[in-house]
């Protein structure tokens, strides 16, 4: 289940460390009202991030997720019920990429072209099913720690001893448990996330805009391309 592992297959985590690049990277929505809000802070700061969405959330509130992708956010698949896939049939893994591939269509009027297996499990099936589906799978280098942290301070502090530049970091702006949950603790820490980080240089950008510089950047030879 390590996010970086590659032995059960090729994944994205980011950019070779000491890239000046960063990649902010939301799952579990759409969660009202917390994607808007986390939307505005994000739209304040001009920063373009990653959603990987519930299929059957977006399903509840496809308005939300076409205001995310019209806002110039990129939109992934992260299963249509979030099921940890190791322990799903090859045929609901298909299903649970597939339906939300639709879900998606419908709301934003696109396919994905990113996915993120829900706690990060994943078997080599898993990985061709969402190949075979057109999607690259996407992990990360950070985690936020934000299901268990108390506060903004603590999500932060936690980001801040793994970040070495490059990443995709891992955030929540839902939650698989319910709808509706809070999620202000991590939006504060993601724009101040963004404010120290720029103020060091760093640039943020979407996980595509990261895959697509990995591909033009010759000093890239490290990093997991996505097959
Ligand atoms: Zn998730």
């Amino acid at each position: 289940m390590s996010p970086v592992s590659q032995l059960y297959g090729q994944t994205f985590t980011g950019l070779p460390p000491g890239s000046r690049k960063l990649a902010l990277t939301f799952d579990d929505g759409p969660n009202d009202p917390w994607t808007p809000r986390l939307m505005e802070v994000l739209a304040r700061l001009g920063v373009s991030a990653t959603f990987f969405v519930i299929g059957s959330y977006v399903r509840r509130r496809p308005e939300i997720a076409k205001a995310v992708a019209d806002a110039g956010h990129e939109i992934g698949n992260h299963t249509f019920s979030h099921p940890n896939l190791i322990f799903a049939s090859p045929a609901a893994v298909q299903r649970e990429i597939s339906d939300c591939q639709l879900a998606i269509a419908d709301a934003i009027g696109r396919q994905a072209q990113l996915f993120r297996p829900p706690f990060g499990g994943r078997r080599p099936d898993v990985l061709r099913a969402a190949a075979a589906a057109g999607l690259k799978t996407i992990m990360w280098r950070a985690s936020s720690h934000d299901w268990s942290l108390p506060d903004a301070a603590a999500i932060l502090g936690k980001l801040r001893k793994q970040i070495r530049g490059g990443e995709a970091i891992l955030m929540h702006d839902g939650s698989h448990l319910g709808f509706g949950w809070d999620r202000s603790a991590t939006i504060a820490a993601a724009g101040e996330l963004v404010r120290r980080y720029r103020d060091q240089g760093y640039e943020f950008l979407t996980v595509g805009e990261m895959l697509r510089s990995s591909c033009a950047d010759t000093s890239a030879g490290q990093t997991s391309l996505p097959r």
